[in-house]
């Protein structure tokens, strides 16, 4: 329930709803939400997950010559304080553990770009019985084809992902709904761990 006054709205009853209400408010109506996912947009803290080849194209594209950090993006080292996960090259069945201890560490909203043929499906180790999909693991937001993608296809895909985000108003509908209404929560479907506890 919400009544008017001319100094402005107040909110009772259920907190839950009140609090719902008012960030709708907040966030739709006076537009706040446009601030939000562009602040989110151009915050992003990458922490990567370096398997295999790809990882130096990665480390070049945050060089002096490709500067990946004039789009808003600087790879960070703790989990717990990064919002994107860039997943370099081959994920074996081993690294699929990793990877999603990693991204549950991460705080929401989070995003995931998959770097390399490898990444994408396998790559050369197409077919091998060692080799999991990404996107079996976490939800991938963009793909980076290529092998080896070059530092400027990594640039590319931040690019994309900040497009995504501020077009699908992804940080400010979290804030708003508390999950990301675009993707699909990913649940791995084997224990991905019962290599490591025996
Ligand atoms: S895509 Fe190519 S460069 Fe990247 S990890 Fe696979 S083999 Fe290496």
């Amino acid at each position: 329930m919400s009544g008017e006054s001319p100094e402005g709205r107040a909110y009772v009853g259920n907190i839950n709803v009140s609090a719902r209400r008012a960030r709708k408010l907040l966030l739709g109506d006076l537009k706040l939400g446009k601030l939000v996912d562009w602040g989110t947009a151009f915050s992003l803290w990458p922490v990567h997950l370096t398997t295999s080849c790809c990882g130096c194209e990665f480390a070049a594209a945050w060089s002096p010559r490709f500067d990946n950090e004039q789009h808003g993006a600087l790879p960070w080292i703790g989990p717990r304080q990064t919002n994107m996960i860039i997943i370099e090259g081959t994920v074996s069945k081993k690294m699929a553990c990793a990877l999603r201890l990693v991204w549950e560490q991460m705080p929401q909203p989070k995003f995931a770009i998959a770097m390399g043929a490898c990444a994408l499906d396998g790559g050369i180790f197409y077919n091998s019985y060692n080799i999991v999909r990404p996107w079996q693991v976490v939800p991938v937001d963009v793909y980076i084809p290529g092998c080896p993608p070059r530092p400027e296809s990594v640039a590319r895909a931040i690019i994309e992902l900040q497009r995504k985000m501020r077009k699908k108003q992804i940080a400010s509908k979290f804030v708003e709904e508390g999950w990301r209404p675009d993707k699909e929560y990913v649940m791995p479907k084997e224990d991905l761990c019962s290599w490591w506890r025996g």
